[in-house]
């Protein structure tokens, strides 16, 4: 038997090997690089190429790339092989500096939002050395941000690691007014937890639906869905733990800490969580993890599939961003401490995470904005739309008592002062009872929970860090000349609490009341896609991360029309593939049996004149009727797809939110009851029974 710890990211280039492979004062040049951010020698990247390549080579690998991620969402790579010609027909392999730090692959094919029109069609790829090269099949990737040729950011990476930086630079400067000098960073710390479904590969290649749009547009509830709870934390069927085993295989030689599966809720859906790291790692981690998802299913007869809701009834599929910031001295500044400087000091960042999500509840909303998202938010599975954040009863009657000025809090009533006593600890396992809070404090970190299963953790990231930079800025200005620091500490706590508590609830947010509730409060609920994406371009929006460096009004606007056009596209698509399995599938399946059907019928009663053939005519009534019904729907929708084309950006988005998406729930009504009443042995596609309960 292999140990894990000895071929665990036997595929990365990472410190190890670094230190191993590169002389030492490479090795230093680089790791300055890493760690402060230092621009690369060419010398130095020549030493690090040729060490990387012989590395990947002895490897097995013939290739290299540079490993993006464009807007698409999902991760981009062009390979290009080390050989270069050399005498007599044979090749020597080669890998450059130049090439490693820069590639310019032709930007015209990916979303850029209109800044194409605008500037240069060219883009460029630089390397991100924060984030280890690794590889993966024969090739060697090696990750990298992606630009525009004028500059403009065309990818999720470059403004995470600018995000990353403002939210270290800014909570450093408040570490300095505790008396924390020594602290020279403070890293963002994530880890996302991955649910998705397996269904059996046979099943998914008959399925149109799934193929084009990732997700079921047609098909009736099977008889048991997911209400016995029966596969919750159920025991692992052996063709899917065979696959998680090879899946962990696959993850840890590349490095990533996969650390949990389960099964989840509904039939056929599994989790994966892995332990935090790194902010960029994680997402580049992440990708990775979902790349790998799909590819091993296949080689187990498997579809892996990561919508956010593929089957109507049943939940559908999250995932869970859990954030936190930690210091170069290795403090986790969301850890409640055990002596009051540091329970100030938990209080004061608590505090501004508070006031940043109410301050922006739109941002985050739209971090987690998309088509495939729009199924679950505010179902009973996943978060509303309502931003709110959940505490927990302690922290909250803490804070509380802090807002009103009150010595006493806490369980133990003892009386205190924020900043002289000892907080009272805050056991963990009280503060996450509740699941159903789209953005929780749970314990020493946050769970935003709203995000989707297919989604990049990218962007609830560089909202997250930006918001909060921003607040914690402004603590800055207020405190830095404080006479008694101890006072204005516990004042600000206190102010801030008290200006932002409409967005702490601790109760059920899957409740109705809770929607009402926070309508009063005045809480956002930005219920669609398309209407979060309007708020985008506001002003205070633009202007924040204007004052951060994280976009400028160019890069904000456009992707802001990537993700109105995404929108738009996948609604399309859906709309398309709709049409194209009622008139080519649906329709002749129902016709068909309908005419057997009413051929048996003039047969039979030839045979048999004094019967009545009240099953088979009513049987015929039934389908003749819904046919119809379903015809005259899917016209309806062909008519609303042609009309689109009047309109573009924003209002296309609406478009096909408010006009395609109910005709195309029309449209199933009639073809999801037809399933249940033609022969089966002549439905065109596999039902969901067929999917959910038969691996
Ligand atoms: P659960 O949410 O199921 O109770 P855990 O609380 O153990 O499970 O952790 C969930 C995820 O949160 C894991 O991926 C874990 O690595 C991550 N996590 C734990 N601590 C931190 C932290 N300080 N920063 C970011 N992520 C964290
Ligand atoms: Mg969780």
């Amino acid at each position: 038997m292999e140990n894990v710890a000895d071929y665990f990211g036997c595929m990365v280039f990472n410190d190890v090997t670094m230190r191993e492979r590169l002389p030492k004062d490479v090795y230093k040049a680089l790791r300055r690089t890493i760690e402060e951010g230092k621009e690369l020698d060419l010398n130095v990247a020549n030493v690090v190429a040729n060490a990387m390549k012989n590395w990947a080579v002895e490897k097995g690998a013939t290739h290299y790339t540079h490993w993006f991620q464009p807007m698409t969402g999902i991760t981009a790579e062009k390979h290009d092989a080390f050989i270069v010609p050399s005498e007599g027909g044979k090749v020597i392999l080669d890998f450059s500096g130049k090439e490693l730090i820069k590639g310019e692959p032709d930007a015209s094919s990916f979303p850029s939002g209109g800044i194409r029109a605008t500037f240069e069609a060219r883009g460029y790829t630089a390397w991100d050395p924060t984030s280890y090269a690794f590889i993966k099949g024969e090739t060697l990737c090696i990750p990298t941000a992606f630009c525009s040729y004028s500059g403009e950011i065309l990818d999720k990476k470059t403004p995470l690691l600018r995000s990353m930086d403002v939210i270290s630079k800014e909570a450093v400067k408040i570490l300095r007014l505790f008396g924390r000098d020594d602290v020279k960073r403070v890293t963002t710390t994530v880890g996302a937890e991955q649910e998705y479904f397996l269904i059996d590969k046979k099943d998914y290649e008959k399925r149109k639906d799934l193929i084009y749009a990732g997700r079921t547009l047609l098909g009736a509830r099977s008889p048991k869905g997911q209400e016995m709870e029966d596969h919750y934390f159920g025991a692992l069927r052996n063709r899917v733990a065979d696959y998680m085993h090879d899946l962990d295989k696959a993850l840890w030689k590349l490095g990533i800490y996969s650390k949990t599966s389960h099964n989840e809720a509904a039939p056929s859906q599994h989790e994966l969580a892995p332990v935090f790291t790194t902010a960029n790692i994680s997402v580049d981690h992440n990708q990775l993890t979902m790349e790998l998802m799909k590819k091993i299913a296949e080689s187990h007869g498997f579809a892996c599939l990561l919508h956010e809701k593929p089957f109507k009834g049943v939940n559908g599929s999250g995932k869970h961003n859990n954030w936190s910031l930690n210091t170069d001295k290795g403090q986790n500044l969301f850890e409640p401490g055990d002596n009051p400087k540091d329970n100030a000091q938990f209080l004061l960042f608590l505090v501004a995470v508070i006031k940043a999500i109410d301050e922006y509840q739109d941002l985050m909303r739209i971090s987690s904005a998309s088509a495939g998202n729009d199924h679950r938010l505010g179902s009973n599975e996943a978060p509303p739309a309502v931003i709110s954040v959940f505490l927990g009863d302690e922290l909250t009657e803490i804070l509380e008592a802090i807002s009103e000025g009150k010595k006493a809090y806490g369980k133990s009533k003892e009386s205190m002062e924020l900043g002289t006593h000892v907080l009272p600890a805050i056991p963990k396992d009280t503060t996450d009872r509740n699941r159903t809070s789209p953005f929780a404090f749970t314990g020493n970190k946050f769970e935003f929970r709203m995000l989707g299963s297919s989604f990049s953790v990218s962007e609830p990231n560089i909202m997250l860090n930006t918001i909060v930079a921003k607040v914690l800025k402004g603590f800055y200005d207020k405190l830095v000349d404080a006479k008694d620091f101890s006072k204005a500490v516990t004042a600000l706590v206190g102010e801030t609490y008290k200006n932002h508590k409409r967005i702490v609830f601790n109760g059920n947010s899957y409740s109705n009341e809770w929607a009402e509730e926070a309508e009063r409060r005045g809480l956002l609920n930005l219920r669609s896609c398309p209407d979060a994406l309007d708020t985008f371009i506001a002003p205070k929006n633009i202007a924040l991360f204007k004052e951060f460096g994280i976009f400028n009004s160019v890069e904000i606007h456009s992707r802001y029309e990537i993700l109105n056009e995404e929108y738009a596209k996948t609604v399309h698509i859906e709309a398309l593939t709709l049409i194209d399995m009622i008139n080519r599938q649906v329709l002749p399946a129902s016709e068909g049996y309908a005419t057997k059907l009413a051929d048996g019928i003039c047969s039979k009663k030839a045979a048999c004149p004094h019967l009545r053939f009240d099953a088979e005519i009513g049987q015929l009534e039934k389908i003749s009727v819904l046919t119809d019904e379903l015809y005259e729907a899917v016209n309806e929708l062909q008519l609303a797809t042609e009309e689109a084309e009047a309109y573009e950006g924003s209002a296309l988005a609406h478009y096909y939110r408010e006009k395609v998406l109910p005709l195309m729930e029309k449209v199933r009504k009639p073809a999801d009851e037809l399933e249940l009443v033609v022969d089966q042995s002549v439905w065109p596609y596999p039902t969901y029974g067929e999917m959910l309960f038969y691996i």
